[in-house]
Protein backbone atom coordinates (compact mmCIF):
# COMPACT_ATOMS: atom_id res chain seq x y z
CA UNK A 1 0.00 0.00 0.00
CA UNK A 2 1.31 3.20 -0.89
CA UNK A 3 0.83 6.65 1.67
CA UNK A 4 2.01 9.92 0.65
CA UNK A 5 2.82 11.61 3.58
CA UNK A 6 2.60 15.68 3.25
CA UNK A 7 4.69 16.98 6.10
CA UNK A 8 7.41 19.51 6.26
CA UNK A 9 8.83 18.74 9.64
CA UNK A 10 11.56 16.83 9.24
CA UNK A 11 11.43 15.77 13.23
CA UNK A 12 7.77 13.96 13.29
CA UNK A 13 8.33 12.88 9.41
CA UNK A 14 11.64 10.86 9.71
CA UNK A 15 10.55 8.39 12.27
CA UNK A 16 7.15 8.36 10.50
CA UNK A 17 8.49 7.22 7.41
CA UNK A 18 10.71 4.51 9.26
CA UNK A 19 8.14 3.19 11.55
CA UNK A 20 5.26 2.94 8.19
CA UNK A 21 7.75 1.73 5.79
CA UNK A 22 8.43 -0.94 8.96
CA UNK A 23 4.52 -1.92 9.12
CA UNK A 24 4.96 -2.66 5.37
CA UNK A 25 3.90 0.60 3.70
CA UNK A 26 5.64 2.42 1.11
CA UNK A 27 5.96 5.90 2.08
CA UNK A 28 6.50 8.93 -0.61
CA UNK A 29 7.39 12.31 1.41
CA UNK A 30 6.55 15.62 0.63
CA UNK A 31 7.21 18.64 2.78
CA UNK A 32 4.99 20.92 0.84
CA UNK A 33 1.19 21.43 -0.23
CA UNK A 34 2.68 22.39 -3.62
CA UNK A 35 4.75 18.85 -3.62
CA UNK A 36 1.46 16.63 -2.58
CA UNK A 37 -0.25 18.03 -5.41
CA UNK A 38 2.65 16.98 -8.09
CA UNK A 39 0.27 13.75 -9.24
CA UNK A 40 0.95 11.21 -7.25
CA UNK A 41 -1.29 8.81 -6.84
CA UNK A 42 -1.09 6.87 -3.35
CA UNK A 43 -3.80 4.87 -1.86
CA UNK A 44 -4.40 7.09 1.37
CA UNK A 45 -2.93 10.37 2.42
CA UNK A 46 -1.51 11.71 5.58
CA UNK A 47 -1.56 15.29 5.26
CA UNK A 48 -0.35 17.90 7.68
CA UNK A 49 -2.61 21.01 8.27
CA UNK A 50 0.73 23.28 9.18
CA UNK A 51 2.20 23.44 5.29
CA UNK A 52 4.88 26.60 4.97
CA UNK A 53 3.23 27.26 0.93
CA UNK A 54 -0.04 26.40 1.58
CA UNK A 55 -3.14 26.13 3.13
CA UNK A 56 -3.49 22.46 4.63
CA UNK A 57 -7.51 22.67 4.20
CA UNK A 58 -7.06 24.26 1.03
CA UNK A 59 -4.39 21.21 -0.42
CA UNK A 60 -7.24 18.90 1.34
CA UNK A 61 -9.97 20.30 -0.63
CA UNK A 62 -7.82 20.18 -4.06
CA UNK A 63 -7.25 16.63 -3.62
CA UNK A 64 -10.48 15.99 -3.17
CA UNK A 65 -11.60 18.13 -6.25
CA UNK A 66 -9.72 15.24 -8.18
CA UNK A 67 -9.69 11.75 -6.43
CA UNK A 68 -11.70 9.73 -3.73
CA UNK A 69 -8.29 9.10 -2.38
CA UNK A 70 -8.44 8.43 1.13
CA UNK A 71 -7.02 11.14 3.49
CA UNK A 72 -6.19 11.58 7.23
CA UNK A 73 -5.56 15.17 8.62
CA UNK A 74 -2.56 15.10 10.78
CA UNK A 75 -2.50 19.35 12.76
CA UNK A 76 -1.61 20.91 16.05
CA UNK A 77 -4.97 22.33 16.10
CA UNK A 78 -6.88 20.28 18.37
CA UNK A 79 -10.20 22.59 17.91
CA UNK A 80 -13.30 20.99 17.13
CA UNK A 81 -14.13 23.44 14.88
CA UNK A 82 -10.79 22.73 12.56
CA UNK A 83 -11.80 19.10 12.82
CA UNK A 84 -15.89 20.04 11.49
CA UNK A 85 -13.87 21.86 8.80
CA UNK A 86 -11.03 19.04 7.80
CA UNK A 87 -13.96 16.38 7.53
CA UNK A 88 -16.33 18.83 5.43
CA UNK A 89 -13.33 19.35 3.16
CA UNK A 90 -13.19 15.79 2.41
CA UNK A 91 -10.67 14.37 4.84
CA UNK A 92 -11.84 10.80 6.23
CA UNK A 93 -10.43 11.12 9.65
CA UNK A 94 -8.26 13.72 12.29
CA UNK A 95 -5.58 13.28 14.26
CA UNK A 96 -4.06 15.58 16.66
CA UNK A 97 -0.19 16.16 17.38
CA UNK A 98 1.01 14.94 19.32
CA UNK A 99 -0.20 11.24 18.62
CA UNK A 100 1.25 7.91 18.88
CA UNK A 101 2.22 5.83 16.30
CA UNK A 102 0.08 3.10 17.08
CA UNK A 103 -2.41 5.54 17.13
CA UNK A 104 -1.79 6.83 13.96
CA UNK A 105 -1.22 2.93 12.07
CA UNK A 106 -4.57 2.07 13.29
CA UNK A 107 -6.26 5.02 12.01
CA UNK A 108 -4.90 4.09 8.66
CA UNK A 109 -6.34 0.42 8.99
CA UNK A 110 -9.55 1.38 9.54
CA UNK A 111 -9.74 4.51 6.84
CA UNK A 112 -8.41 1.65 4.62
CA UNK A 113 -10.92 -0.19 5.70
CA UNK A 114 -13.86 1.92 4.90
CA UNK A 115 -13.10 2.44 1.41
CA UNK A 116 -14.11 -0.57 -0.93
CA UNK A 117 -11.47 -2.50 -2.36
CA UNK A 118 -11.63 -2.69 -6.02
CA UNK A 119 -11.37 -6.35 -6.02
CA UNK A 120 -13.74 -6.59 -3.48
CA UNK A 121 -17.06 -7.05 -5.64
CA UNK A 122 -15.13 -9.15 -8.31
CA UNK A 123 -12.66 -11.59 -8.97
CA UNK A 124 -9.20 -11.60 -8.04
CA UNK A 125 -6.43 -12.86 -10.08
CA UNK A 126 -2.87 -13.88 -8.58
CA UNK A 127 -1.29 -16.42 -10.71
CA UNK A 128 -2.65 -19.62 -10.69
CA UNK A 129 -5.11 -18.30 -7.48
CA UNK A 130 -8.71 -16.63 -8.48
CA UNK A 131 -10.36 -15.72 -5.80
CA UNK A 132 -14.22 -15.05 -6.21
CA UNK A 133 -15.60 -12.61 -3.36
CA UNK A 134 -19.02 -12.52 -4.60
CA UNK A 135 -19.29 -16.19 -4.28
CA UNK A 136 -16.77 -17.09 -1.52
CA UNK A 137 -15.09 -19.54 -3.51
CA UNK A 138 -11.78 -19.89 -4.12
CA UNK A 139 -9.52 -21.57 -7.42
CA UNK A 140 -6.85 -22.71 -7.71
CA UNK A 141 -5.83 -23.65 -11.78
CA UNK A 142 -9.35 -24.96 -12.60
CA UNK A 143 -9.80 -26.67 -9.36
CA UNK A 144 -12.18 -25.31 -6.71
CA UNK A 145 -10.60 -25.34 -3.11
CA UNK A 146 -13.12 -25.60 -0.40
CA UNK A 147 -11.61 -23.48 2.45
CA UNK A 148 -13.46 -23.04 6.22
CA UNK A 149 -14.74 -20.01 6.95
CA UNK A 150 -11.73 -18.79 8.72
CA UNK A 151 -9.54 -20.13 6.20
CA UNK A 152 -11.36 -18.18 3.43
CA UNK A 153 -11.26 -14.66 5.05
CA UNK A 154 -7.50 -15.06 6.70
CA UNK A 155 -6.51 -15.79 2.34
CA UNK A 156 -8.90 -12.48 1.54
CA UNK A 157 -7.24 -10.28 4.15
CA UNK A 158 -3.66 -11.81 2.62
CA UNK A 159 -4.43 -10.80 -0.90
CA UNK A 160 -5.80 -7.16 -0.30
CA UNK A 161 -2.51 -5.98 -0.44
CA UNK A 162 -0.35 -9.48 -2.30
CA UNK A 163 2.91 -9.21 -1.22
CA UNK A 164 2.16 -7.45 1.89
CA UNK A 165 2.79 -8.31 5.66
CA UNK A 166 0.02 -8.65 7.38
CA UNK A 167 0.94 -8.43 11.19
CA UNK A 168 -0.43 -11.30 13.73
CA UNK A 169 -2.30 -8.80 15.85
CA UNK A 170 -3.96 -7.71 12.58
CA UNK A 171 -4.53 -11.02 11.04
CA UNK A 172 -6.52 -11.92 14.70
CA UNK A 173 -8.45 -8.84 15.25
CA UNK A 174 -9.71 -9.11 11.67
CA UNK A 175 -10.47 -12.74 10.85
CA UNK A 176 -10.93 -13.80 14.10
CA UNK A 177 -12.35 -11.08 16.84
CA UNK A 178 -11.29 -7.71 17.83
CA UNK A 179 -11.00 -8.69 21.31
CA UNK A 180 -9.03 -11.94 20.64
CA UNK A 181 -6.92 -13.16 23.42
CA UNK A 182 -7.13 -16.32 23.07
CA UNK A 183 -3.62 -18.69 21.79
CA UNK A 184 -2.52 -17.67 18.96
CA UNK A 185 -1.68 -21.17 18.15
CA UNK A 186 -4.95 -21.07 16.29
CA UNK A 187 -3.87 -19.15 13.70
CA UNK A 188 -1.17 -21.65 12.98
CA UNK A 189 -3.63 -24.25 12.55
CA UNK A 190 -5.38 -22.73 10.03
CA UNK A 191 -2.20 -21.42 7.55
CA UNK A 192 -1.17 -25.45 8.02
CA UNK A 193 -4.36 -26.35 6.49
CA UNK A 194 -4.92 -23.71 3.75
CA UNK A 195 -1.69 -24.31 2.74
CA UNK A 196 -2.17 -28.09 2.58
CA UNK A 197 -5.37 -26.91 0.52
CA UNK A 198 -4.12 -24.95 -1.62
CA UNK A 199 -1.36 -27.23 -2.10
CA UNK A 200 1.72 -24.80 -2.56
CA UNK A 201 2.98 -24.15 0.94
CA UNK A 202 5.38 -21.24 -0.60
CA UNK A 203 2.53 -19.04 -1.23
CA UNK A 204 2.14 -17.94 2.37
CA UNK A 205 5.10 -16.96 4.01
CA UNK A 206 5.90 -16.41 7.23
CA UNK A 207 7.70 -13.97 8.12
CA UNK A 208 9.38 -14.29 11.36
CA UNK A 209 8.06 -12.32 15.12
CA UNK A 210 5.90 -10.55 12.68
CA UNK A 211 3.20 -12.31 10.72
CA UNK A 212 1.80 -13.50 7.12
CA UNK A 213 1.91 -12.88 3.65
CA UNK A 214 1.32 -14.21 0.30
CA UNK A 215 4.91 -14.92 -2.09
CA UNK A 216 5.80 -16.90 -4.41
CA UNK A 217 4.05 -17.49 -7.62
CA UNK A 218 0.95 -15.36 -6.44
CA UNK A 219 3.46 -12.21 -6.40
CA UNK A 220 5.34 -12.80 -9.90
CA UNK A 221 8.50 -13.52 -7.36
CA UNK A 222 8.70 -17.34 -9.23
CA1 LIG B 1 3.72 21.50 9.81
Amino acid sequence: MQLLLVEDDDAIAEPLVEGLAREGFSVVRVASGRDALAGHHPDLVILDLGLPDMDGYSVCQQIRAVSAVPILVITARGDEGDKVLGLELGADDYLVKPFGFRELVARIRAVMRRVPEPAAEGVQELGPLRLDRRARKVFVGAGEITLSPKEYELLVLLAADPGAVVDRQTILEEVWDPHWYGPTKTVDVHVASLRKKLGHPEWIETVRKVGLRLGGALVGEG
